[in-house]
């Protein structure tokens, strides 16, 4: 092999999220003393389904698309976590993603386990009609897999309410009755709940007050950079804009925004609605985002998809807080540079758990049939957040590890604790 493509090889392995999940995974449970046998029940997935999903097309055509759902665990209750589309869709990645979903559920002590689902599709060259007809069918693919019970999803990357309305409506269809609680993140008029659409950019802010509280730095001088501004980091952007943070770079694909006297959120977010891109804001400087996000700031937030952060660029990377919005944002190679560095990483499984804690509590209202007021889902949010933030600092201080360690050793031992207690049934 040359070095080039051992190099490539090196670099492709450190860009599988399935690598970065098991080399924390086998880091914490090998600091946990993990029993052997439980090891490999949590390195594998409990269940992964492959599905092939026929949709007629706009053009007349049939068109196949690939589908999965994997099921990491439903050891501390139903399997939980999104769907996402994208042309970039791997199992491994599905895989990762799902075992994530454990151990966030069991980081903000949520009674789910996890799951996650993908399809393998470009959604912006697919019509709404094509989308429906891919989204029922891939639901009616996977009729005896779902259910409030058993495994619920919500949205993900490039998934929303309405693919969420279809997906209940699907399978509401297929009951002969109307099941709200087999999908969260649903339009709030057919069972969604209040606050869900803003949870996890606040769930972001709520663990960044946290941050500087402990960090000892004040918030109208905390500089923040965000990358992605799509459901996430235009959430979490618009908040923490609106509590008092000072917003100084935002990047997307196809372009960066800078300025250091902070960027209106709001104005942007009207800028893109009109327009569907970020670019030619009229106010901030049109930056590089490659070099955005190594750019000066006190919390960078990487909201958008996986592997931003890698071997090739943390050395460079300049905040204090990294807060990952995304699932799976920095890969494990990345970790030891940034705790050389000091740099106070708020983990994916922490730091984006107030999504998928608002859908227990939506899961929640949809069950009992009674809907609370906005104020009282962000306060139980509130709760629930800080009280994490506070287990896994506490956890990291006491065990001598980095945040996210700490993160993925409580959420083992957790679940590890609930199989012991429940046994394996032969
Ligand atoms: N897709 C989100 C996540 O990665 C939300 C999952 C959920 O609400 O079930 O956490």
């Amino acid at each position: 092999m040359t070095a080039t493509t051992a190099n490539h090889v090196t670099i492709e392995r450190e860009f599988n999220p399935m690598e970065a999940q098991s080399a924390r995974f086998d880091l914490a449970a090998q600091k946990l003393n993990l029993d052997e046998g439980l090891w490999k029940v949590l390195r594998y997935s409990n269940r992964e389904i492959t599905v092939h999903i026929p949709v007629a097309m706009d053009n007349g055509k049939l068109e196949v698309f690939t589908g999965f759902r994997v099921q990491h665990s439903i050891a501390r209750g139903p399997s939980k976590g999104g769907i996402r589309y994208a042309p970039d869709v791997t199992l491994d990645e599905v895989r990762a993603l799902a075992a994530w979903m454990t151990w966030k559920c069991a980081v903000v002590n949520i009674p789910f386990g996890g799951a996650k689902g993908g399809v393998i599709c470009d959604p912006h060259k697919m019509s709404m009609g094509e989308l429906e007809r891919m989204t029922r069918r891939y639901t009616a693919e996977l009729f005896e897999f779902i259910g409030p019970e058993k495994d619920v999803p919500a949205p993900d990357v490039n998934t929303n309410e309405q693919i969420m309305a279809w997906m209940m409506d699907t399978y509401s269809m297929h009951m002969r009755q109307t099941v709200t609680a087999v999908v969260t993140g649903k339009p709030i008029n057919i069972g969604g709940s209040r606050g869900r659409r803003e949870a996890t950019g606040r769930g972001i802010m709520i663990v960044c007050d946290e941050a500087i509280k402990k960090l000892g730095m004040s918030m109208a001088s905390t500089r923040v950079i965000v990358q992605g501004f799509g459901n996430v980091g235009s959430n979490a952007a618009l908040l923490m804009a609106e509590a008092g943070y000072k917003i100084i770079g935002i990047l997307e694909v196809d372009g960066g925004l800078y300025n250091t006297n902070g960027i209106d959120v709001k104005k942007l977010s009207e800028h893109r609605q009109k327009n569907r891109t970020i670019t030619g804001f009229a106010g901030a400087e049109k930056v590089d985002p490659a070099e955005l996000l190594l750019t000066e700031c006190d919390i960078l937030i990487p909201a958008a998809t996986e592997n931003q952060i890698t071997s090739r660029n943390a050395d460079r990377v300049k905040c204090k807080i990294l807060a990952e919005g995304a699932n799976g944002p920095t890969t494990a190679s990345a970790d030891e540079i940034l705790a050389d560095k000091g740099v106070f990483v708020i983990p994916d499984i922490l730091c984006n758990a107030g999504g998928v804690t608002t859908s227990y509590f939506e899961w929640v209202q949809d069950r009992q049939g009674y809907f609370w007021k906005e104020s009282v889902v962000n306060e139980q949010l509130e709760t629930i957040m800080v009280s994490a933030f506070e287990d896994v600092v506490r956890y990291a201080e006491t065990h001598h590890v980095n945040n996210r360690i700490a993160a993925y050793m409580l959420a083992i031992d957790r679940v590890a604790y609930t199989i012991r207690q429940r046994g394996i049934y032969a």
